[in-house]
């Protein structure tokens, strides 16, 4: 199995330090000739999206990545990488918007810019969460999954092989999420 980590900015490294805990094999993707890669899975790191949704189009990976999602390759977003797959952005531009959500930028302001709570994701208790000038999602689709919610506000959701967390578990020990994700993927293999 091999994960390709988007690398264009933000918190790539410390998803690829989290992968490669769990035995997986990550490369970065950072231009175009890099998707000539065979690989199983995407992750977008958090960041900053607006900077991030530029590069993917001054690039040209846009486009590329765009299809392997469509066709269903399992893609993991914290963060940032939440907002570029939400398909409705409050405060700022729909980039994939391949996950039928509604996701506000900063939704939890300046005042309360960074924070850490434990908390349901899925099916696993106390979950560690670090929350970084992170959005929330308002409102889901129908054929989005919540795993996690936090002080009232949807913050983990799924939708068939899309994963995203408004949280980032990669700055925290704990491996549950990568693990869950990486488990899409595993069931996403045996089904071809
Ligand atoms: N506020 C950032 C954005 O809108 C996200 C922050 C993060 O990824 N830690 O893109």
């Amino acid at each position: 199995m091999k994960v390709g980590i988007l690398a264009l900015q933000g918190a790539f490294l410390e998803h690829e330090k989290m992968l490669e805990k769990l035995g997986i094999e990550t490369f970065e993707i950072r231009q175009k000739n890099d998707l000539k890669t065979k690989f199983d899975g995407l992750v977008f790191p958090g960041g900053e999206s607006t900077v991030m949704n530029k590069l993917l189009h001054d690039l040209d990976l846009f486009d590329d990545i765009l299809e392997y999602i469509k066709s269903g390759m399992p893609v993991f977003g914290t963060c940032a990488g939440l907002i570029l797959l939400a398909k409705n952005v409050s405060g700022g531009k729909t980039c994939f918007g391949t996950m039928d959500f509604t996701v506000k930028r900063n939704a939890y302001g300046s005042q309360l810019d960074s924070f850490y709570t434990e908390e349901r994701f899925a099916n696993l208790e106390n979950v560690p969460m670090t929350f970084i000038r992170a959005p929330y999602i308002e409102t889901v689709g129908e054929n989005v999954q919540v795993l996690s919610v936090v002080d009232g506000h949807i913050v983990a959701v799924r939708q068939n092989n899309q994963l995203v967390t408004a949280f980032h578990p990669e700055l925290n020990d704990n491996l549950s999420v990568h693990k869950y994700f990486i488990k899409i993927i595993e069931k996403n293999k045996n089904s071809f």
